[in-house]
């Protein structure tokens, strides 16, 4: 009898089993023609530089809406794509895509703004990465400068040699990096000085306890002042909070990202917000630099 359970418990969860692979399967199919027909969009979520206390920047997060099950977060379908080669013409359509839109946004009279756009390990070892990138800058015409590309710690690692080498061809065309979700992975610090980025954003686990844990607090304070001592640019991603903001600005963070300063919008919310937050900063006067 109890062997009987046991089986029986068995085929229910391979039951269950077949019925996630084929929800899998089903969002793959439907992945691949949301992307043949142009059903996913970007929204931009905004960078503030805390010396200006401007919008210097946007991060680029890819959305989709399937027309019967409703909005499915990035986390889920980035993932399948990642798993199933689609990542790559995802990528290069969220790269196109973001490229392009510094220059709608400078036609609607914006001025130029640096694009951050998040890169998956997977489409990072493609051999034609940094050829695609170039081509995509191109095409789009955007100055190298205004990009930023969002790595992660995993990525970095999985192939260090030739990680250095694909970096070191992407800095010399001019595009900044940045190290995504930093302090969730297994590298440190130190190993931050090999490889040559520009950036790091301290991820929101971190951002989240700052002003309720107080060894959280060391760890952000010694982060931005270690970065800073290689000489990279620190970007807080996760504000939620106005004492949050507060920390980070009396620390030096140099730019802070979150639903506190703004959501990630639809690139045409995204002009009326920048308008908004403009005329908000300029009436401030320069931010909060000078309490600093
Ligand atoms: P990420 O790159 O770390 O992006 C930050 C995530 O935090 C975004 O989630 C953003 O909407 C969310 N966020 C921003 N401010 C706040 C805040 O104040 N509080 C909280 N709780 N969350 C905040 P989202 O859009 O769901 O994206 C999740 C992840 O999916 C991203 O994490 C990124 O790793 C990946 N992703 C999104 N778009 C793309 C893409 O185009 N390509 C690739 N490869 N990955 C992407
Ligand atoms: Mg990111
Ligand atoms: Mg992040
Ligand atoms: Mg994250």
């Amino acid at each position: 009898r109890a062997k009987e359970q046991g089986k029986n418990r068995y085929l229910y969860f391979s039951d269950e089993m077949n019925a996630a692979n084929a929800h899998r399967l089903h969002l793959e199919n439907e992945l691949r023609l949301a992307l043949e027909h142009r059903q996913l969009a970007l929204h931009y979520q905004p960078q503030i530089d805390l010396d200006s206390g401007r919008i210097i920047g946007v991060e680029a997060l890819a959305r989709w809406r399937h027309p019967t099950l409703g909005w499915i977060s990035p986390a889920e379908f980035i993932k399948i794509a990642e798993e199933t080669a689609l990542i790559v013409p995802l990528g290069r359509w969220v790269l196109e895509t973001g490229c392009r839109q510094v220059g709608a946004w400078r036609a609607a009279g914006l001025p130029p703004l640096r694009m951050a756009i998040n890169l998956s390990p997977v489409q990072f070892t493609e051999h034609s990465m940094a050829d695609c990138i170039e081509a995509v800058l191109r095409e789009t015409g955007l100055d190298p400068r205004l990009l930023e590309l969002e790595l992660t710690e995993s990525l970095l690692m999985r192939n260090v040699e030739e990680s250095i080498g694909t970096l070191r061809a992407l800095r010399a065309m001019g595009i900044c990096l940045a190290v995504d979700d930093f302090g969730t992975g297994y590298s440190s610090l130190s190993y931050l000085s090999r490889f040559p980025v520009t950036t790091v954003k301290i991820d929101q686990s971190f951002t989240r306890e700052l002003t309720s844990d107080p060894n959280v607090a060391a760890l952000v304070r010694s982060i931005i002042s270690m970065a800073h001592e290689l000489r990279l640019r620190v970007i807080a991603e996760g504000v939620e909070t106005e004492g949050q903001l507060n920390f980070l600005a009396n620390h030096r963070c140099n730019e802070v990202q979150g639903y506190f300063l703004g959501k990630p919008l639809p690139a045409d919310e995204f002009i009326d917000f920048y308008r908004r937050f403009d005329r908000l900063a300029a009436r401030r006067g320069g931010g909060d630099s000078e309490e600093r």
